[in-house]
């Protein structure tokens, strides 16, 4: 396990600087939230770290290994991340086994172990009876669990969330951060969950990265974050400015 390190990094869209000289450095096994109001940048850092977009400048390394750099790009799939974004489509086709399976197609794992694997995926979400079902028989909850499935079925080391909640009303999400508890603690891998939701970030993250047009405003654990609020803009944005 390797601890994930954004060195100095920058993003630009043309003119547009998105991310400025972000400095982060994620233990391996913690559960990080990038949280901030909506185009801050936090998508952006998610997509670098998936590998969906090349860093402008700086470095994204994976221990020794860079990931990203402006010579360097080691692409999505040689990665080993899990993703779950927003909109976590499912094959509609496919029944609830097929669909959290899927990816082993692309590493060509099969047999008794690819069963095993779906087995232990489904489990963690606690849908080990649902293997058989289409996932238009599925309710919203239990679809998002059988994304989270799919996206742990290859061990991976690290685990990116862009907002997965954020479409689910206020009680399935309530259900859904005890699901994402038990997938830590079961997968013990690096989570990077993004949210604009400061509850969310505080109940679920063990440290919380606090991005605002494109900066750090401030890395803190959720206690510290909410006793000491690096300035203004960051006690009002959590709350707790007057
Ligand atoms: P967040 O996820 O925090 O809401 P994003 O990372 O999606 O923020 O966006 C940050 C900023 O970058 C926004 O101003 C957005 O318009 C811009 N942006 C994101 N992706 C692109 C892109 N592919 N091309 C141009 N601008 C982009
Ligand atoms: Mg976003």
């Amino acid at each position: 396990m390797a601890r994930l390190i954004l060195h100095n990094v920058c993003k630009q869209f043309s003119e547009q600087r998105v991310i400025n000289n972000l400095n982060l450095s994620i233990e391996p096994g913690s559960f990080v939230a990038l949280l901030g109001p909506s185009g801050c940048g936090k998508s952006t850092i998610l997509r670098m770290l998936a590998g969906f977009e090349p860093v402008s400048s700086g470095e994204i390394r994976h221990g020794e290994r860079c990931l990203s750099s402006e010579q360097q790009h080691v692409p999505t799939e040689a990665r080993n991340f899990g993703m779950v974004f927003q909109s976590y489509a499912l094959w509609p086709h496919m029944t609830v086994a097929e669909n959290v399976g899927y990816p082993l197609k692309i590493k060509k794992i099969k047999g008794v172990e690819k069963e095993q694997r779906i087995k232990d995926a489904l489990s963690v979400v606690e849908l080990e009876d649902y293997a058989n079902r289409l996932p238009s028989q599925l309710s919203g909850g239990q679809r998002q669990r059988v994304a989270l499935a799919r996206s742990l079925v290859t061990e991976p080391d690290v685990v990116l969330f862009d907002e997965p909640l954020a479409n689910l009303d206020r009680h399935l999400r309530a259900t859904m951060e005890a699901t994402f508890r038990a997938f830590h603690k079961r997968t013990k891998a690096t989570i990077v969950y993004v949210t604009h939701d400061q509850s969310e970030a505080m109940s679920l993250a063990d440290h919380i990265a606090v991005l605002h047009k494109g900066q750090l405003v401030q890395w803190a654990t959720p206690e510290e974050l909410y006793n000491t609020p690096k300035n203004t803009w960051l006690a009002n944005f959590i709350g707790r400015g007057s």
